[in-house]
């Protein structure tokens, strides 16, 4: 029998943030659009990387190809174009210390001209390099004066929002971390004594402000254990209040949905049959259906999906269907009331742009069971709807939505079945164009459902994909040049600037311009980025769709699943910086008319990474899955911000013996009873599940 930790947790972790000495509303505020609410969240909120203030070196100490700290004085700054290549500006500063000067360059970063002040003092910390003489290659910088806390150490560096500095941050942490409570681990004693972690407290301790890098790797090891834990903790929770629930049985009406997917305009695809079949046969059981829908981008999730609607519609059973954003909820309604409207299905539109008369009819619809199934964003959830009869969730993208708004989804409606003990939940069913490899999907999930659609419909033309080095960008726009007048559209994707947002939609902001005055002055280019409103970027995107603009530039948020047919190159700048999954998805943006499509990758330098290679060769999304893990399992370094799948912070879901030994732990914890675990079942019913437990 476990030994059962009685210890009730302390209150200080749960705090929310604005009663922290340092931490008024204003900032509260800034901080919650991080979904940073208390001080565990807080506490939570790891850095991305650091930088190691340890390792001082003086100036002239410096050698070839180290990656060092020094302080130093701006004595010059300027900004010139390169000489090769005009387009490319460099910013040259001399660095001076009291033992010599040497000279630190970056490129395509004229405003760090503004930000770095002559005659000011500063940490610079990068790899140096021998041009003609020793330089400082793309150093990152911080301020001396911001740089008081943990200074001369491993500095943890934060993805903060705007109007946060560094040095408030880290100040709010290291203060939180003096005054953590002595037992902070949830773990039955037993159970954390045989596994030999760090405690808890002394892993949040090393992670924010490392005494060395080997206690880094301890505090992140035991830190991303937790992560697993609680996560399996969910996974076997769920599987159990699912065999205690009850699903309404959807009854297989054969020669309809034979007739229906006659009348396709298309024929199936046998993985689309084999996925369309899987969930029939969930659906006609008294379970509720737990299935997640993988298949690449164009694949033809939506058409399985209209299938299992219609047999919903069918049985007399409601179905609400979820996208994360307007456009994509646009799209699928648009595609599944022209499939479904024939059948005499009765679809809704919920946005929120619907008016207070629309929305009414739509609740009324649902309340009353006129309307078969609700398509909309989250605003679906934040509306009191009740439904006569909700049968079937289906979510896309699950993994889009915010935090907060997951847990909803998974049991939007909970009533008790009328004559069982058991309680009621509705089908659901999870769509991903973001596959997960089949290894990790066993080891994470176990006992999840996965239908996969592993095939293009016939005749979808290959996406040609080329790395361009960025001497040769005059090529790509070449081709941008020639396809746009055949009449076609080009997406231009900008690099991902982990450190700051506001860089980045200033770079995406200055691309747009240099490509305007400089490259295409004759084409009409748009921008979206990540500062842009919901209702802007909705604005720009219909506008392009429209074929009101040549090009779009975009920063990353361009990546969910827009159509637009007539787009056939997609160009990716600084494509190093991002992931697999992701550059895969930017890819699937074009190719979806008649039309030949081009993805021209341009990474930001010469070296051409291992990555951008694979993405060259391989077209097929769980081809590229496997590989991408494999990769990661090998240590390259994939954006912070690459999309994944997972909500998982640190822990690297591909470390299998780490999953293997939360899920062990959990089996042990679960056995007895959550119950026992009143500290464990409270952070779990805090976090949020992830869409395909
Ligand atoms: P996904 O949601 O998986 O990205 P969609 O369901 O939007 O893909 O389908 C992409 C396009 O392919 C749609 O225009 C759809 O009508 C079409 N399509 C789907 N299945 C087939 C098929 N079997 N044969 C031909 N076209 C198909
Ligand atoms: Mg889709």
């Amino acid at each position: 029998m476990l030994e059962i930790s009685t210890q009730k947790q302390p209150d200080l972790l749960d705090l929310p943030i604005e009663k922290i000495k340092g931490i008024g509303s204003k900032t509260a505020q800034i901080l919650a659009r991080l979904e940073l609410k208390s001080v565990v969240d807080l506490l939570e909120h790891y850095p991305y990387r650091y930088e190691d203030y340890s390792r001082n070196k003086k100036i002239r100490e410096l050698q070839t190809n180290e990656s060092v700290t020094i302080k130093a004085k701006v004595t010059n700054i300027q900004v010139r174009r390169a000489m090769r290549n005009k387009r490319i500006t460099i910013t040259e500063a001399v660095l001076t210390d009291d033992t010599g000067n040497i000279l630190a360059v970056w490129f395509n970063q004229p405003y760090l001209k503004n930000i770095l002040f002559k005659g000011q003092e500063y940490y610079f910390y990068g790899t140096t390099l021998l041009r003609n003489r020793l330089q400082l290659q793309s150093p990152t910088f911080e301020n001396i004066s911001d740089n008081t806390v943990g200074a001369g150490k491993i500095m943890p560096i934060y993805s903060l929002p705007d109007g946060i500095p560094a040095k408030k941050f880290r100040t709010i942490i290291l203060q939180l971390l003096g005054s953590l409570p002595e037992k902070l681990d949830f773990l039955p004693l037993d159970l954390a004594a045989g596994l030999k972690l760090v405690s808890r407290r002394e892993a949040l301790k090393q992670i924010h402000f490392p005494d060395s890098f080997k206690k880094l790797a301890q505090a992140r090891h035991r830190l991303a254990f937790d992560e697993l834990l609680i996560m399996q903790l969910k996974i076997l929770h769920r599987r159990e209040t699912l065999k205690k629930s009850n699903a309404p049985k959807i009854i297989f009406l054969q020669n309809k949905i034979k007739k229906f997917v006659e009348d396709l305009p298309f024929k199936l695809t046998l993985s689309q049959k084999r996925a369309a079949w899987e969930i029939i046969q969930d659906l006609e059981t008294n379970a509720p259906m737990n299935r997640l829908l993988q298949g690449d981008v164009g694949s033809g999730k939506t058409v399985v999906s209209a299938i299992a609607i219609a047999s919903c519609a069918w049985n007399k059973q409601q179905v609400a269907f979820l996208a994360p954003t307007e456009i994509l909820v646009q799209q699928h309604f648009a595609t599944l009331k022209k499939l479904l409207e024939p059948e005499k299905i009765v679809i809704a539109l919920l946005t929120g742009g619907s008016s207070g008369k629309e929305k009414k009819e739509i609740y009324e619809g649902l309340t009353k069971g006129k309307i078969n199934c609700v398509v909309g964003t989250h605003a679906i959830l934040n509306e009191k709807i009740s439904f006569k009869n909700l049968g079937l969730v289906i979510v896309d993208e699950q993994h889009r939505f915010g935090v907060s708004q997951r847990s909803i989804l998974r049991n939007p409606q909970v009533r008790p079945a009328k004559n069982s003990g058991l309680t009621w939940n509705p089908h659901f069913l999870s769509m991903t164009a973001t596959p997960i490899p089949r290894t990790l999907a066993l080891t994470l999930y176990g006992d999840l459902a996965i239908s996969s659609i592993t095939e293009m419909p016939p005749g979808r033309p290959e996406i040609k994909t080329e790395v361009v080095l960025p001497d040769n960008r005059q090529k790509a726009y070449g081709l941008i040049s020639k396809e746009i007048l055949l009449g076609r559209q080009v997406f231009v994707i900008c690099p991902l600037l982990e450190d700051s947002d506001v860089l980045e939609v200033k770079s995406a902001t200055a691309e747009q311009q240099r490509l305007a005055k400089e490259v295409f002055p004759s084409f009409s280019i748009g921008l979206m980025h990540g500062k842009m409103t919901a209702s802007e970027k909705e604005r720009t995107m219909k506008t392009f769709k429209d074929g009101r603009h040549h090009i779009l530039v975009s920063t990353s948020v361009i990546e969910v699943g827009i159509d637009v047919p007539n787009a056939t190159v997609m160009l990716i700048e600084g494509a190093d910086r991002f992931g697999l999954a992701q550059l895969h998805q930017f890819r699937g943006r074009v190719g979806r008319g008649e039309h030949a499509s081009y993805c021209l990758v341009i990474p930001s330098n010469n070296t051409v990474p291992e990555r951008l290679k694979i993405l060259v060769k391989h077209q097929d999304g769980f081809r590229l899955a496997e590989l991408d893990l494999k990769l990661r399992g090998m240590g390259e370094i994939t954006g912070t911000k690459q999309s994944g799948f997972l909500d998982l912070k640190i822990a690297d879901p591909s470390d299998l013996n780490l999953v293997k030994l939360a899920r062990q732990t959990a089996e042990k914890i679960i056995a007895p009873g959550l119950n026992h675990f009143p500290r464990l079942k409270q952070l779990m019913d805090k976090q949020e599940m992830t869409h395909a437990e």
